[in-house]
């Protein structure tokens, strides 16, 4: 079973083998934390992201890192919330998944993940770190390479957030 942190940074910054990205189907960089990690890994990174042909919501792709302390870039594709009825929770753990199981196929050890598709596409926060917390939970422990998750938020309130949803699911 992984460790489970949540932590309050920018994740650009963290040192672990791979950050995700909540990027958009395009993979060729958008607003929020997608602006903030193509900016701070450098413009190779939208060159190997154009080859890879885009991503599916729910699916994950990897690239390398760049120039960010990281080793790889895991890029996954949120559903846009659209009031939860149209498959919104499955979709949004699938992104969990999928990344942990990419993580897992390259013998990652550690990993950072955002609060994804709670930005610009609209997610409730508490609903989100809900299914971010029990998908990794429940997926993370099938896979023996994968040590330490960090939920990496970026507000205190995100923060505040994930931190009582980890103790209210950790028994
Ligand atoms: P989405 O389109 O999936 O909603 P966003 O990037 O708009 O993605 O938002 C996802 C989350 O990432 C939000 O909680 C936002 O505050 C956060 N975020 C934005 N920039 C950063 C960053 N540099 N590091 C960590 N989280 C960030």
């Amino acid at each position: 079973m992984p460790q489970l942190h949540a932590i309050r940074a920018d994740i650009t910054k963290l040192q672990v083998d791979a950050i995700v990205n909540a990027a958009n189907s395009s993979l060729l960089g958008g607003g929020g934390v997608d602006g903030a990690i193509h900016r701070a890994a450098g413009p190779d990174l939208v060159h190997e992201c154009r080859l890879l042909g885009g991503c599916k919501t729910g699916q994950a792709k990897i690239t390398k890192g760049y120039r960010l302390p990281a080793s790889c870039i895991i890029h996954t594709v949120g559903p846009v919330w659209r009031g939860g009825l149209q498959g919104e929770p499955d979709l949004l753990a699938s992104c969990y998944r999928n990344s942990l199981e990419l993580a897992a196929s390259k013998q990652l050890h550690s990993l950072a993940f955002p609060s994804i598709s709670t930005g610009i596409y609209g997610y409730p926060v508490e609903l989100a770190a809900r299914v971010a917390v029990n998908t990794v939970r429940e997926f993370g422990s099938e896979l023996s390479s994968i040590k330490d998750v960090i939920f990496c938020c970026f507000s205190d309130g995100d923060l505040a957030l994930y931190e009582v949803t980890l103790r209210a699911n950790s028994d």
